[in-house]
């Protein structure tokens, strides 16, 4: 018999908040026995729960946390193919695999993410427009199918299934392992130039000058209008060659004695971030950075994950939580959905402290998943309630109109009618799904919201 505990849920948002009952399976013999006690109720895989909003959550549903399902199978050094259970995380193959020369092929925000996660999200990182997403390099996922089935799925075999698994949020079934071709790197640092820009236009410039470079992206203002609106500090960067490397041993054990001191131990109070914080806060973070451009050899903790050097950041939006919302829209030389979204923001006072902003390359995975050629731009904002709720639909009215799409890894709130007009190959995948997992097995509350699974019990 399966241990169930019953508890509040929430993903790295913090809203919405559901009531669950919980399975920790070791290994997967318990994640079938966990499968066979369902009773009627909707059953989901979860797996560190950074994606902010409702994708890992299912109100008085049955979850499976992964995590423990964290062994290492198999690893070809002469290809770099690894496969491992679906618990992994991309912290976990850092620490084992960056010593021997290798890096995980694409890597998100956050190395807290299982590959599991980051195969039901299809998670992109800053090399999008070299690597595509995580999916592109990924094989033999072993997926345990709403018959109770398992089958092994990949570009080769079963690739619709494959497909509708990547970016498909879970709703395929729960995936038990797979395989994935970890990139060759010649040391753990990166050298990376970072570049002052004064305003969206110029952003663009850079970045349609930083295409051959493998990692891009910039943090923007997103509360100044005018000129200067979009204007924000651009980083690039490769992997730096070991002669580059300044001195490792030191570098590494300072990263090492910093990281655990900073940390968010309580709720923060609702007032400290309001519009006279968030504005002192970007003016900081951009006059801090000199005009121009400077390069430095950095790690890749602080490389590709700065925020996780502060533990639980997220209580800093206090107990309502907060939402992000992240969207792509295809070019456009004048950026007038871009531009309209900003504008939307900053009359609404409501603005995130940075905002993330990305030009996509041209691969699509189709389905569910999120990438599409075009800017992608990814804000938090404190979870005000209705008017927040209400500044985001008008921001999905743009984004709609320009012919893009917010991702669903980050969502909490989308309308079914929107969701559909931003991702019309929703019906292809659900018949996939539907064939896959007739009776409704695998549900969430973001799958129910978008009418991508059953409501009630199956
Ligand atoms: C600071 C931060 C930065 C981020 N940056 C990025 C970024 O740059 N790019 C990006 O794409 N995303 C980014 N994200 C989002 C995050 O990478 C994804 O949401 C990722 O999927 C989270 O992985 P997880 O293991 O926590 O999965 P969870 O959040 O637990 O689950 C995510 C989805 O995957 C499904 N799932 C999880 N495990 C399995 C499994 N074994 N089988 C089947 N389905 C499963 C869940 O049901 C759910 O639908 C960021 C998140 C944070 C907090």
């Amino acid at each position: 018999m399966t241990r169930w505990d019953e508890r509040e849920m929430s993903g790295w948002g913090r809203y919405p908040v559901v009531r669950s009952r919980v399975a920790r399976p070791e290994r997967r013999a318990d994640v079938f026995e966990a499968f066979g006690e369902r009773n009627g109720h909707g059953f989901l895989a979860h797996g560190l729960g950074r994606s902010y909003g409702d994708a890992a959550l299912i109100e008085d549903g049955q979850v499976v946390l992964t995590r423990r399902l964290d062994r290492m199978l198999a690893f070809d050094p002469d290809t770099g193919w690894l496969r491992c259970e679906a618990g992994v995380s991309i912290e976990d193959i850092l620490e084992v695999f960056v010593p021997r020369g290798f890096f995980p092929p694409v890597t998100p925000g956050t190395k807290f993410v299982t590959v599991g996660g980051a195969l039901g999200c299809d998670v992109h990182g800053k090399s999008h427009h070299v690597n595509g997403c995580w999916s592109n390099h990924v094989r033999r996922v072993e997926l345990l199918t709403g018959s109770g089935d398992v089958v092994f799925c990949d570009a080769e075999n079963e690739p619709e299934l494959f497909a509708a698994t990547a970016g498909g949020m879970g709703l395929t079934g729960v995936i038990l392992s797979l395989e994935v071709k970890l990139a060759r790197v010649a040391s753990p640092y990166f050298e990376m130039d970072s570049i002052r820009v004064e305003n969206l236009d110029h952003f663009l410039e850079v970045s349609a000058d930083s295409q051959t470079t493998t990692n891009t992206m910039a943090w923007i203002d997103c509360v100044t209008r005018g000129r200067g609106m979009g204007r924000g500090i651009f980083m690039r960067g490769e992997v730096a060659p070991a002669e580059l490397v300044p001195d490792p041993t030191a570098l590494d054990k300072a990263m090492r004695l910093a990281a655990p001191l900073l940390d968010v131990p309580v709720d923060g109070p609702n007032w400290l971030l309001n519009k006279g914080t968030i504005r002192a806060f970007n003016e900081v973070y951009f006059r801090r950075h000199p005009k121009g451009a400077k390069r430095s050899v950095v790690h890749y903790d602080p490389f590709f994950y700065p925020l996780d050097a502060v533990n639980n950041w997220n209580r800093i939006y206090g107990k309502r939580g907060f939402l992000q919302y992240q969207l792509v829209v295809p070019r456009d030389p004048e950026q007038r959905a871009l531009r309209a979204v900003l504008d939307e923001i900053t009359k609404s006072g409501m603005g995130s402290f940075l905002a993330v902003i990305k030009e996509f390359g041209d691969q699509v995975n189709g389905g569910l998943s999120f990438p599409i050629p075009g800017v992608t731009l990814a804000l938090d904002f404190a979870n005000y309630g209705q008017p927040l709720y209400d500044l985001l639909d008008r921001l999905d009215a743009v984004v709609e109109d320009a012919g893009g799409r917010v991702y669903l890894g980050k969502d909490a709130r989308l309308s079914r009618a929107s969701f559909q007009r931003m991702y019309p190959e929703w019906e292809a995948w659900k018949a996939v799904r539907d064939r896959w997992d007739p009776q409704g097995v695998f549900r969430s509350e973001l799958g129910k919201r978008l009418g991508l699974c059953a409501e009630g019990p199956a």
